[in-house]
């Protein structure tokens, strides 16, 4: 049966962590639209699109038709990863570098508006857990089951910085927190579809909950 799990939240929520794990449970496709909007933001860095000091909107806008985005299983790994124009950025985009600049590519209305028609595209295929910022808002209105996953900006900072620096990344924690809190406002002021909780969401705050209990919180939500 076609079923869609809708998981949305601020950044760094473990979104990701436990889509994948539910989609591996359940026997569903993954999608991580988070990496589309890295993607398309990688491919603005490259072409000079996008820097420190500015955005080039008008020419990212026109490349859009130019940005292919597809993800491809690794069946060592048990998910799919993304591909930027056939090559695998799915180490690239999860630079800080990236992370710093995703958030004001992401509010062009231009870029979503291309994202959440491929979003939907692929929802037509079999079970489906999406996670994102507006999946259960925007993407797929009519999902059967909506999580809103929350943490307080400490705790989500602390894990983000521990990921990166477990793969080797040089980078100080107060550059973490502030990435985090920064792309928390520019996601939930943005003027196209702002990050908010869908109101038939459940609303989960894993602050203080282990990935564990979390997973098992979830289970009991999705199995009634
Ligand atoms: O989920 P992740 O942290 O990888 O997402 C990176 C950024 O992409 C978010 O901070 C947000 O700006 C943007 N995003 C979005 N809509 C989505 C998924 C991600 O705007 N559905």
């Amino acid at each position: 049966k076609k079923i869609i799990i809708a998981i949305d939240g601020f950044s760094s929520t473990g979104k990701s962590t436990m889509a994948k794990k539910l989609a591996n449970q359940l026997g569903f496709i993954y999608v991580d639209t988070g990496a589309m909007y890295r993607a398309v933001t990688l491919y603005a860095m490259q072409h000079n699109l996008v820097a420190k000091e500015y955005t080039n909107t008008e020419d990212l806008i026109a490349s859009l038709p130019q940005i292919r985005l597809t993800f491809t299983l690794n069946e060592q790994l048990g998910f799919a990863e993304m591909y930027l124009n056939g090559v695998n950025v799915e180490n690239e985009i999860r630079t800080l570098e990236v992370s710093s600049f995703v958030s004001t590519v992401a509010a062009i209305p231009q870029v979503r508006q291309k994202l959440v028609e491929e979003q939907r595209a692929m929802g037509k295929e079999k079970g489906i857990v999406m996670d994102g910022r507006d999946i259960g808002t925007v993407v797929f209105p009519e999902a059967e089951l909506k999580l809103f996953l929350t943490a307080s900006a400490k705790v989500r900072a602390e894990r983000r910085f521990k990921e990166l620096t477990d793969k080797g990344d040089n980078v100080s924690f107060e550059l973490v927190l502030e990435n985090i809190e920064q792309r928390d406002h520019i996601d939930s002021t943005r003027e196209d579809s702002p990050l908010k909780k869908a109101e038939d969401a459940i609303e989960i705050d894993n602050s203080d909950l282990s990935r564990e209990e979390q997973f098992s919180l979830i289970l009991d939500i999705v199995s009634k």
